[in-house]
């Protein structure tokens, strides 16, 4: 069944649709499948934030601006899409990010939704470099949403950690001599983990997904969302294979970054 067949507001062409009019600012745009959260009540945020949800997340939801939902189909599956414009501190163009959702199968309704929180690797995702896993993660993830009902969160400005392209290029070179991925950064004078997922927990917030269950190898990603008001029920092992060429790349995130990455067995893979 496609989005527009469920009636969930997906446009009716992109004809219609112009650089701003299809832009609204947020009170809920709850996921079909999963419209029970908090957010997807049609009442005000501050409404809806009740005792002790006095969040970020929840608070900042009124400055969302997003598009209306249109349906993608990929190889994976077919996914309601909705472009957001999330503001940042002034003087800071607004990053945009999309979500891609899919409902549940009847069977696996009762459950928290599956979201994976994917940051942007221009490298990895469109180029599919081996240099990192993120192209692998990010279809593995489209694949297990499209399957199981949930979001995949397309998170832009994460390049590099945060860092951006170009210092991520200039880690790479650092790293061709040598460095590892955090030591590399260090060298740059940046941060090792630059992310922030405020942006993140407000489109969640927003879509009612308030609940979820995490796919993710990383626990630090699960304190920042629960620090922004998101319950992660479960951390749900996110692992794609490892390449000659990455493997040293994701040694750095098991032991250096507290990745939990079983299927990296020392002297193996590489
Ligand atoms: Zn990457």
């Amino acid at each position: 069944m496609s989005a527009r067949e469920r009636g969930d507001g997906t446009s009716t062409g992109a004809d219609d649709v112009g650089p701003e009019r299809g832009t609204n600012a947020v009170d809920a745009v709850p996921v079909p499948g999963y419209g029970t959260g908090p957010a997807a009540s049609t009442a005000a945020p501050e409404d809806r934030a009740g005792p002790g949800t006095d969040t970020a997340a929840a608070s900042s939801v009124g400055e969302l601006e997003h598009s209306e939902p249109v349906v993608v189909p990929t190889e994976h599956g077919t996914f309601s899409t909705i472009g957001w414009r999330v503001p940042v501190p002034s003087g800071v163009p607004a990053a945009e990010h999309l979500s891609l959702t899919a409902p549940p199968p009847p069977e696996e309704a009762h459950l928290p939704p599956l979201v994976r929180l994917h940051s942007e690797c221009l490298t990895g995702d469109v180029l599919g470099s081996w240099r990192c896993d993120c192209g692998p993660q990010l279809h593995l993830a489209m694949e297990r949403v499209a399957r199981h009902g949930g979001a995949v969160l397309y998170l832009r400005n994460h390049e590099g950690r945060g860092i951006g392209l170009i210092n991520k290029l200039r880690a790479y070179k650092l790293q061709d001599g040598g460095a590892d991925t955090v030591d590399a950064n260090t060298l740059l004078g940046l941060p090792a983990e630059a992310r922030d997922y405020t942006a993140a927990g407000r489109i969640l917030t927003a879509m009612g997904l308030t609940e979820i269950r995490l796919l993710s190898n990383n626990p630090d990603k699960v304190a920042k969302l629960e620090a922004l008001g998101i319950t992660v029920t479960q951390m749900v092992p996110h692992e794609v294979h490892a390449r000659h060429e990455n493997i040293d790349y994701l040694r750095t995130k098991r032991d250096r970054m507290h990745h939990h990455l079983t299927h990296l067995i020392p002297g193996e893979n590489s």
